[in-house]
């Protein structure tokens, strides 16, 4: 049986849960016109906000940048490896995966946002099928949506409070000043009383006051008259950098020169004509936050082709206007008219895709665009707003009939990925985090780097004038150097690459090749594409017993219908193989050679100390302080590392001269006595220290070439057999793998099958 919940929480206590986590209204609440001024003088660079600096800071709110540039040896490299992950993966059922390319431009853009050259713009995604565009947009409004509705991310605008008293007793004795008097004597009694939004706002007769929200979102801020805005703004925020910023840079003109709605603007003007000063008008002013609400066209506005087009164009408040009409006795005077364009406004106004009803809206948005403006009956309407859009090659011709609208537009391109560790991320995200699991390492990421290969093109300028001449990396790259191409895309600067060329790919080059990027993308395998392919792949090679390996993936390439294999460029899959064997023969390499610097230091202080002493003696090695047994044995173990094993016993005797007498003749009577130098600087040390290194790198593969014993001890790795082999092929086999494992995240068996890969397969011998 179950055991039961404790019933912790009684129904008062979880009501009043239910109220502490109801934030919405708190922050919906409004505050006077007074107090919005207080905000303002504390908080001056939010407050002052319009909508393109706010999705500025969004962006900036949640992209990482990263210090570090695209190379830490080239700092100058202007190519940033923003993390995305927060605005477009975190908590959203349907990721969208940035690469480094589309993450850069991106950024670009967003950045011109903020200066506000570009307003008058609608930004267009423009991409293939299956690129992830509508993921990428839904995304970012959902983004967008939750960071307005945050402390960090609000805005207020205009919510009118007319209070109905006052404007009554003054349309029925306009000029008496006694009664004015009375009035203020009720106002200050009502200033002790905080009304309650929900209870007193428009709606029943007892009702004290009309509110009135603005519908096109506009700041409390341009209720004040043009003309005296800098004048109360000079007086309220301090004068530092942001006023500065304010008060000169061009992001900052609308604060100055935008025209508050015309339905405040008519507000404005009814009550100071009735109320006589503007301070008594301020005081019908409030400001509330603006709080988006795509579902409801709050501040969002997004609309798919299929969505069919509202009959009335020009909206009103028929209730809401026969109050005011009744408040102010003229039923002219205030027109509560609207546009469903001024719910946007200050706002973001999306359509997904350019078809069917949404060609008209875009026609519709040319006037708008063009002019800020949108006319609803004779009221000239304000509209600034983001636009966005998503668009599909084949639409373009949809906007071909309107030219002028061709310099409106700022099409930012979303081609598929060309980076294989985001390719990666998105089958890892679809298909699980197991899946690597079931690949030797690099496996899985030159499956990504088959499905971006059909993306690329194969020619390239750039890279012809940077490395003349490819052929000398066949053995780690395709000869049109399209695996190069990738690397760079991933942002990485390969390590097989001479450090002749790495030193003339400097920032020109760089953007040269970056910029011929532009056009990729567009075509080959989409992003359905290449999952669908993936899925194939996995569930025919996945296997309990063995992992996916380099030439399972060559197999079911090989064997691919078209057209994806005809997109597969001759000779791509040869030159990934061989790269891979490189790579893999490298890591083999660097887990068996074991640099230890310390090691070797300590060997060639030994090996000195004793070289100074006679066989068979026991002495302390003045640099290490280590007891020595001298003994031929002792000094053929380092000889052997430091020249060669099978030496003649005269040669040995030759070098321990040498040594002997650099070290009595120089080391010790003049490096270290006269010029104070550690043995660790001294000539004698450093030609023992280099020939060593030498020595351990040239001879790391020999167990690799023609050893059988070797290939056995591996197979029987963690097994009983492992027992009976030599000691030394023991000692060997279990430092490579387990290093493998370390450095390389291989597993035991991956290491394992990686190790008779390159045995079976004589890489030794190949890149010799
Ligand atoms: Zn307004």
């Amino acid at each position: 049986m179950e055991t039961p919940i404790p019933n912790t929480l009684s129904v008062d206590q979880t009501l009043e849960l239910l109220d502490k986590s109801m934030t919405d209204y708190q922050r919906l609440k409004p505050v006077p016109f007074e107090e919005f001024l207080a905000i303002l003088n504390a908080k001056p660079s939010q407050i002052l906000r319009n909508i393109f600096q706010t999705f500025h800071d969004m962006i900036k709110t949640y992209v990482v940048e990263p210090e570090d540039a695209l190379s830490e040896d080239s700092d100058h490299l202007s190519f940033t490896n923003y993390d995305c992950s927060r605005l477009f993966v975190e908590g959203s059922e349907n990721p969208f995966f940035t690469d480094m390319l589309f993450a850069n431009r991106f950024m670009k853009q967003m950045e011109y946002l903020r200066h506000g050259a570009q307003q008058n713009r609608i930004y267009i995604f423009y991409g293939p099928h299956g690129c992830g565009k509508s993921t990428f947009l839904n995304n970012l409004l959902k983004k967008f949506e939750q960071y307005a509705n945050t402390e960090e991310g609000l805005r207020y605008e205009i919510v009118w409070r007319l209070n109905i008293k006052k404007l009554q007793d003054k349309e029925k004795s306009f000029t008496v000043s006694a009664f004015e008097k009375l009035i203020h004597y009720v106002e200050k009694g009502e200033e002790n009383y905080k009304p309650d939004a929900n209870e007193k706002s428009f709606g029943g007769p007892e009702a004290e006051y009309i509110e009135i929200p603005c519908i096109s979102h506009d700041n409390p801020f341009l209720a004040i008259p043009k003309d005296q805005r800098r004048i109360v703004l000079d007086e309220l925020i301090k004068n530092d950098e942001f006023k500065w910023r304010l008060f000169t840079e061009k992001e900052y003109e609308w604060v100055f020169k935008e025209e508050v709605c015309t339905i405040c603007s008519s507000i404005y003007h009814s009550l100071l004509e009735r109320l006589g000063n503007p301070s008594e008008v301020y005081k019908m002013l409030y400001a509330r936050p603006y709080y988006f609400n795509r579902r409801l066209g709050n501040g969002i506005s997004v609309f798919n082709p299929g969505d069919s087009p509202l009959k009335q164009n020009v909206l009103s408040n028929e209730m809401l206007q026969n109050r005011i009409n009744s408040l102010f006795q003229d039923s002219n005077i205030i027109s509560y008219q609207y546009s469903r364009f001024a719910k946007i406004n200050n706002g973001i106004y999306a359509l997904m895709d350019i078809k069917s009803h949404n060609i008209e809206r875009m026609v519709e948005l040319h006037n708008i665009i063009s002019e800020g403006l949108h006319k609803v009956e004779d009221i000239e309407e304000r509209v600034d707003s983001l636009f966005f859009a998503l668009m599909n090659p084949e639409d373009k011709r949809s906007i071909r009939d309107f030219p002028s609208f061709e310099d409106r537009i700022q099409y930012i391109d979303i081609p598929y990925i060309l980076d294989m560790k985001t390719e990666v991320k998105i089958f890892i995200n679809i298909f699980g985090r197991h899946i690597e699991g079931g690949f030797l390492p690099m496996v899985l990421e030159n499956f990504a780097r088959v499905i971006i290969c059909t993306r690329i093109g194969k020619k390239s300028q750039a890279l012809a004038e940077w490395i003349k001449d490819p052929a000398k990396y066949k053995n780690f790259c395709d000869d049109q150097l399209m695996l190069l191409k990738m690397e760079l895309f991933s942002g990485n600067i390969p390590k097989w690459l001479e450090e002749d060329d790495i030193k003339s790919l400097d920032n020109k080059m760089l953007k040269k090749i970056i910029a011929e990027s532009e056009i990729y993308g567009k075509e080959g395998l989409s992003g359905r594409d290449s999952i669908k392919l993936f899925d194939q792949f996995y569930s025919k090679y996945a296997k309990e017993d063995r992992l996916i390996n380099m030439p399972d993936l060559c197999m079911f390439f090989n064997k691919l219908d078209d057209p994806p294999k005809r997109m597969i460029p001759p000779g791509f899959l040869e030159s990934l193989l061989r790269m891979y064997d490189y790579s893999v023969l490298q890591q083999v390499k660097e887990s068996l050679y074991y640099y230890n610097e310390e090691q070797i230091a300590k060997d060639i202080k030994n090996y000195i100390s004793a070289i100074t002493n006679d066989v068979d003696t026991v002495i302390k090695c003045i640099f290490t302080k280590e007891e020595i047994h001298v003994t031929e044995a002792f000094l053929e173990s380092i000889e052997n590392r430091l020249l060669s094993s099978n030496m003649d016993k005269n040669r040995r005797h030759e070098i321990r001269n040498d040594v002997l007498k650099e070290y009595t003749t120089r080391t010790l009577t003049h490096e270290i006595m006269i010029e104070g130098k550690n043995i660790t600087e001294t000539r004698l040390f450093e030609s023992l220290y280099d020939r060593y290194v030498h020595n351990l790198k040239k001879k790391v593969l020999e167990p690799f070439i023609e050893n059988e014993n070797f290939r056995n001890a591996i197979k029987d790795f963690d097994t009983e057999k492992f027992k009976a082999h030599d000691k030394r092929i023991k000692k060997d086999v279990k430092f490579l793998l387990t290093n493998l494992s370390k450095k390389f995240g291989y597993t035991t068996q991956g290491a394992n099958e990686a190790c008779i890969y390159v045995i079976d397969n004589d890489l030794a011998n190949k890149f010799k």
